[in-house]
């Protein structure tokens, strides 16, 4: 294994995740993901069904389902923000993305409630024995049964410090997926008298406009009941608890270990990509669209400005 990695591959990796990328078959949980180049050097991630085709193996994986799931190429995403944000991310060109420990809710990153923590562990436990048991092909640690015991007991400990550390070099970019605009939304980041936009992007552009990052990870939040079930090591990032499920939230994700000291980190974005359209808050003065163009050129970015639908008159 070469563990060499080419953004191609990592990006192929990506967006092939749950199939074999030459016969699209799916993989079954544990079995041995292939990633790797054919002969002519196209980049290659596939099963034992397909492992012929690869001349250099870059790594080899149990292959696990993906942490999240993704959402549709055009599925609407918005982001609700106030003016001062606004220009602070004209002036930056650059999405700010918080550090995952200071977002404001104390379950962020939480595996699950303390009462049941002993469950995790065990069910931990006993899936790490499994996986040292049956390595992937190549990958024999040779192991004798107490050393294999003392190395799955330390996974868990170490699981532990990593959960809540890991928090401090993670980064979040919060958006809220739905068809149309949310009142409860604009009262809560634009509130009435203020003046505030959302950005309205789709799941594609988001991406395109982060420079399609294969290191960042775009999506949706589950919701889960923590009295019933629990979030695993690689997707606790992913999982919030069901009474916030209104939010309905999709979220770019960074890790950054340099970082970690930072409240959080300004990413480049293609503003033009990313703002598929800008509507502009039912509670801002009639002024502020004036301002609001005017700021825009000045810092010469284009896009599409909409009033709210919120703003519609009724008949009665
Ligand atoms: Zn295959």
């Amino acid at each position: 294994m070469t563990q060499r990695y080419t953004v191609e591959l990592r990006r192929l990796e990506r967006d092939s995740h749950d199939n074999c990328s030459l016969c699209g078959r799916p993989f079954k949980p544990a079995e041995a993901a292939h990633s790797g180049y054919a002969a002519d050097g196209r980049p290659l991630y596939v099963g034992s069904c397909c492992e012929a085709n690869i001349a250099e193996t870059a790594a080899r994986y149990h292959w696990e389902p993906r942490a999240y799931e993704v959402p549709p190429p055009s599925a609407l995403l918005w982001r609700y923000m106030d003016f001062a944000k606004f220009v602070s991310l004209l002036r930056d060109g650059a999405l700010f993305f918080s550090r995952a420990d200071l977002l404001g809710d104390r379950y962020e990153g939480a595996k699950g409630l303390l009462a049941n923590k002993s469950k995790w562990d065990q069910y931990y436990l006993k899936w790490f024995r499994e996986a040292l048991r049956n390595p992937p092909p190549g990958a024999d640690f040779g192991l004798s049964p107490e050393e294999l015991e003392k190395r799955a007991q330390k996974f868990i400990v170490d699981l532990e410090a990593l959960g809540k550390d890991g928090l401090r070099t993670t980064f979040v970019s919060c958006w809220h997926e739905s068809e149309g605009e949310s009142e409860a939304l604009w009262r809560l980041y634009c509130p009435p008298s203020s003046a505030g936009v959302a950005i309205r992007t789709t799941f594609t552009a988001l991406n395109l406009s982060l420079g399609d990052d294969p290191d960042t990870k775009i999506g949706r939040v589950r919701y889960i009941d923590f009295r019933k079930s629990f979030a695993g090591p690689n997707d606790a990032i992913f999982r919030k608890r069901q009474s916030l499920s209104h939010e309905r939230e999709a979220r770019a994700v960074i890790h950054r270990i340099e970082a970690r000291d930072e409240p959080g980190i300004r990413v480049p974005a293609d503003l033009k990509q990313l703002m598929q359209a800008l509507v502009i808050s039912p509670f801002a003065p009639v002024w502020f669209q004036d301002v609001l163009n005017e700021t825009m050129s000045r810092f010469n970015v284009v896009a599409p400005t909409m009033t709210s639908d919120l703003t519609s008159e009724p008949f009665y």
